[in-house]
């Protein structure tokens, strides 16, 4: 995954920055991270697809139910 050299907040599944949508904190592995409410029940729900940007991702269960 490529770093900008900028820090600015982008979603995570999408690369909004703030100045286009609300983005939400969260934390995981000791990384801040960000994701916008179009996003955030891609990260409950399906969190695997969010694998390639969000490394451990695969390994989370979705809310719903455990496969
Ligand atoms: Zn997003």
């Amino acid at each position: 995954m490529e770093q900008p050299t900028n820090t600015e907040p982008r979603c995570l599944a999408c690369d909004q920055t703030s100045d286009v949508v609300p983005l939400i904190n969260v934390k995981f592995r000791g990384q801040d991270l960000w994701i916008c409410p179009q996003h955030l029940p891609i990260l409950i729900h399906r969190p695997a697809q969010l694998a390639d940007r969000l490394p451990g991702a695969e390994n989370l269960s979705a809310a719903d139910h455990g496969h």
